[in-house]
C-alpha cells in the first residue's frame, strides 16, 4: 500500500511537472472542482511554503503583517478585494508593491462564484483586475503578474458556464491572452474560525510540515466551531493560506516565520514555484 501511495505520488509530480501555468489551455468542464488538481506538488517534501494572505488590505492587521515579512524579509501574495482600496488604504497598497510583495485579485468583494450568472461573475472578476491595474499604475508600477483566487475556492459550481473559461475570457479581453493564473491552497490555517489562537493559527503551518494535530474547523448549526484531527502525513511543502484581516493571523505569520527559520525552511514568493511561475509577457 505504501510503495503504491509513493508511485502514485511520483505519477502525479511526473504529470505535473513542465505545468507552467494554470489555467491550462483547454476547455473546464463540470469535472474541473475542487482543489486537489491545483496543489503545488512540486514543493511537497521538501520544507518549502510560500504565504498568501486574502480579504485584505486590512487598515491596522495588514500594516503590522508588512511589518512582520519585512522584519524576517519574507514575500508574500495579498489575494485582495477591490472594493477595500481606496485613497485611505492605498498606501498599504503601495507600501506592499515597494516591499517586493505581490497583488492577486480576491474579486470587487467576496463574491460566491456560484451566485452569479457568467455576465455577472465577468464584469466582477474584469474590474477587479482593472482596477488593480490603477493602482499598480499610480503606486508607479507595471501590473505584469496577475494572480485570481476564488473566494470560497467557489468555482465550477454553476450548470451554465464553468468560472476557469470565464477567466480565460476576462484575460483575453484584457491582455489578448491567457495571462491570469489561478492560485489555490495546501495549507488552510483556518484562521478565520472562531476562538483560534495566533498559536492555534501558527500550530495549523508547523503541523502541515512535521506532522500533529491539526485544527479543524466543522459547522455546527450556523456556526464553525474547532475540530481538532490528527495530521499524520503531512505535506512538508505546499501554498499557505491565511487572512490579513484576522487578528491571531498577525503573531501567527511570525510564529511561523521564525519556525521555518530556524529549521532552513524555505519561505519564497508564489512566483518561484513552478507550478506558479509566470512565463508570458503579459500586461495591464
Ligand atoms: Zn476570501
Amino acid at each position: 500500500m505504501k510503495i503504491f501511495l509513493v508511485m502514485l505520488f511520483l505519477l502525479t509530480l511526473k504529470a505535473f511537472s513542465g505545468q507552467d501555468q494554470y489555467p491550462e489551455e483547454r476547455e473546464y468542464s463540470r469535472a474541473d472542482r475542487g482543489l486537489r488538481p491545483y496543489q503545488a506538488l512540486s514543493i511537497y517534501k521538501t520544507g518549502t511554503f510560500a504565504l498568501t494572505f486574502d480579504d485584505g488590505p486590512h487598515p491596522t492587521r495588514t500594516v503590522q503583517i508588512l511589518d512582520v515579512l519585512k522584519k524576517y524579509q519574507v514575500k508574500a501574495l495579498f489575494f485582495v478585494l477591490t472594493s477595500k482600496i481606496n485613497e485611505s488604504t492605498f498606501p498599504i497598497i503601495k507600501r506592499m508593491l515597494d516591499e517586493g510583495h505581490l497583488i492577486g485579485s480576491h474579486g470587487v468583494t467576496h463574491d460566491r462564484g456560484a451566485d452569479l450568472t457568467e455576465s455577472e461573475w465577468k464584469v466582477r472578476v474584469k474590474q477587479s483586475f482593472i482596477e488593480l491595474a490603477q493602482w499598480h499604475k499610480k503606486a508607479g508600477y507595471e501590473y505584469k503578474k496577475h494572480y485570481y483566487r476564488f473566494p470560497f475556492g467557489d468555482y465550477g459550481t454553476r450548470s451554465d458556464y464553468h468560472h476557469i473559461n470565464a477567466l480565460k475570457e476576462i484575460s483575453r479581453e484584457l491582455m489578448g491572452e491567457n495571462c491570469i493564473h489561478m492560485a489555490f491552497w495546501d495549507v488552510d490555517t483556518a484562521d478565520w474560525v472562531p476562538g483560534m489562537t495566533s498559536e492555534d493559527v501558527a500550530n495549523n503551518m508547523i503541523v502541515h510540515n512535521e506532522g500533529g494535530l491539526f485544527i479543524d474547523f466543522k459547522k455546527v448549526g450556523n456556526t464553525y466551531v474547532k475540530n481538532p484531527i490528527p495530521l499524520k502525513n503531512p505535506p512538508s511543502g505546499g501554498v499557505i493560506l491565511l487572512h490579513d484581516i484576522q487578528e491571531p493571523s498577525v503573531k501567527a505569520t511570525e510564529l511561523f516565520i521564525q519556525y521555518a527559520q530556524n529549521r532552513s525552511l524555505q519561505l519564497p514568493r508564489i512566483d518561484d514555484i513552478e507550478e506558479f511561475r509566470i512565463t508570458k509577457s503579459c500586461s495591464l
